[in-house]
């Protein structure tokens, strides 16, 4: 059997990055609550923007977990990115998710054909092994850039504050981390 070239391994986060929670969670909330306003999401204080407030937690953990998490649609373009890049690359998901949220989640990488063949659900991203980290929540970035490695930031609203690397979308950050790889050794 040919062996295979050693692929780049990649943490890629899920919410915010390929699942999108947010677009999910709004279209049910507007199903059931439709004259509510919510106001533009810029940071992770969900009770600051939907009418409902604190109770958006309960909205979330016991009244429609599974729907909200199953239904959530992918970010347009980045599983076709994930596929395309896929010889190359070995995507690790990453993500920190609640106990029960963990059954419904391992159902949405399945139903939308995720290409990754190790999933981490933990919260400390810096532990996994892998030469760069996307994600939206600066604490994980910050997290693991201190282990020297290459974190970059999926542009979005409660983001912003992140100094380091940004892109818009997968296919960009895979362009980032192999210009990273050829500057380094370039370097030598
Ligand atoms: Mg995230």
């Amino acid at each position: 059997m040919k062996s295979q070239p050693r692929k780049i391994r990649v943490l890629i986060d899920l919410d915010g990055v390929v699942r999108d929670f947010i677009g999910g969670l709004t279209r049910i909330y507007q199903r059931e609550y439709p004259d509510h306003e919510i106001k533009t999401i810029n940071s992770r204080a969900l009770e600051t923007f939907f009418p409902i407030g604190e109770r958006i937690y309960d909205f979330i953990d016991r009244q429609f977990l599974d729907e909200i998490l199953i239904d959530s649609p992918p970010y347009p373009g980045a599983i076709e990115a994930m596929r395309r890049w896929e010889d190359r690359f070995e995507n690790v998901i990453v993500t920190a998710q609640p106990r029960r949220w963990r059954y419904p989640t391992f159902i949405w990488l399945g139903k939308f054909k995720v290409p990754t063949n190790e999933v981490h659900i933990c919260y400390r991203k810096e532990e996994v092994d892998g030469v760069a980290l996307l994600d939206d929540f600066v604490d994980n970035l910050e997290a693991f850039q201190a282990t020297g490695r290459l974190a970059v930031c999926m542009d979005q609203p409660w983001n912003q504050h992140w100094p380091g690397p940004r892109v818009r979308s997968l296919n960009e950050f895979y362009e980032l981390v192999l210009d990273a790889i050829a500057a380094d050794s370039n370097a030598f």
